[in-house]
């Protein structure tokens, strides 16, 4: 195994049991500082003792780096696999399902409040079996999350485009999380979510209002035909401080997705898993399209699809209703132009 390769592994086990941000970054920080060095001067430096000098090394990287070049598993690694390498649900729940995707709607880079670097997380998608996968960054109103202005998107797609070069076939579709204003609107330039692949539209502000009016909210942002997916649709939080769901008419909103096409989300994040399940069961019955999306801050965290998919399962959501199943191509020409692939329509 090679160093980074530990380093990596490591890095992606810890953000996918959901360690926080602090406790990953060393072995983040250790594999780009190693990227940056020839195989010659890793050695050198390993044999005489000086790993640790450089800048961004520390003890516990130094060992793992170490052991990973005496031929061994890191004993760091050997443990953290043991007791966070082996699968996330039980007894199989949502294999199926997670089988049968190919992508995943909503993500985050370091450009907003993400942990890694665009590329980084397209690889890591990659590695994961996926197809394709879309970079859905803040938009410029959540300052909170580093929220990107209109030019920082643009700069982005340009980014978008070279890393597509490189790790084509895999395709990076152009993206946002977008803000719902309270009223209704989208905190981004309408041109520029037209050019946007796929716009993910959540609510992150004023989370406590009236139903009506959180009602009225919603409907004027999923008949939107820019918006193609609506993110985490009560907002709740259930784990840490726990944050009730937010208060709307769902037989109205899921109706509204359902004939403007807007797919309901599925957010896999286990502190979210949103919708809960009687929503869920209530946007199936309304004929509505779905998304299960990792909502991903890190790498790792892109392997908790399968707590949507498993939810997903048992409220027996059929697959060709996720969109997440379609082929880019697909999913761009439903975005693009309403089209919905044949075995879908
Ligand atoms: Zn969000
Ligand atoms: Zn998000």
């Amino acid at each position: 195994m090679e160093p980074v390769e530990a380093l990596e592994r490591i890095a992606f086990l810890l953000e996918r049991q959901g360690a926080v941000t602090y406790r990953v970054q060393a072995f983040r920080t250790a594999s780009a500082v190693l990227s940056g060095l020839s195989d010659d001067e890793l050695r050198h430096r390993a044999a005489s003792g000086s790993l640790t000098r450089l800048k961004g090394l520390g003890p516990k990287t130094g060992r793992v780096i170490e052991e990973a070049l005496a031929g061994q598993v890191p004993g760091y690694l050997s443990r953290l696999e043991e007791e966070a390498g082996g699968p996330l649900v039980e007894e199989e729940r949502g294999a199926r399902l997670r089988r049968a995707l190919r992508g995943d709607c909503h993500l985050h880079s370091d450009w907003s409040d993400g942990g890694s670097p665009v590329e980084a997380m397209a690889r890591a998608a990659r590695h994961l079996g996926h197809e394709w996968c879309v970079l859905t960054d803040h938009s410029p109103r959540l300052t909170i999350a580093r929220g990107l202005t209109a030019d920082r998107l643009r700069e982005q797609l340009s980014l978008v485009a070279a890393v597509n070069e490189r790790l084509a076939p895999f395709r990076l579709l152009t993206g946002i999380e977008c803000d719902i204003l309270d009223d209704g609107g989208l905190d981004q330039e309408p041109e520029l979510l037209a050019q946007l692949d796929v716009v993910v539209a959540s609510v992150h502000s004023t989370l406590r209002m009236e139903p009506a009016p959180m009602t009225r909210r919603l409907l004027t942002a999923v008949r939107n035909p820019l918006v193609d997916v609506l993110g985490h649709c009560t907002n709740r939080q259930i784990t840490g401080t726990p944050r009730p769901e937010s208060r709307f008419d769902a037989d109205e909103v899921f109706a509204a997705c359902a004939e403007h096409d807007t797919a309901v989300e599925i957010n896999c994040r286990p502190d979210r898993l949103d919708p809960p399940r009687r929503l869920l069961r209530q946007a199936l019955d309304a004929g509505t399209l779905f998304s299960i999306d990792s909502d991903a801050h890190a790498p790792g965290q892109l392997d908790w699809q399968i707590y949507g998919c498993a939810r997903a399962e048992e409220c027996g959501v059929p697959a060709h209703r996720i969109v997440n199943t379609w082929t880019a191509r697909e999913l761009t020409a439903w975005t693009g132009t309403g089209r919905r692939p044949p075995h879908v329509a």
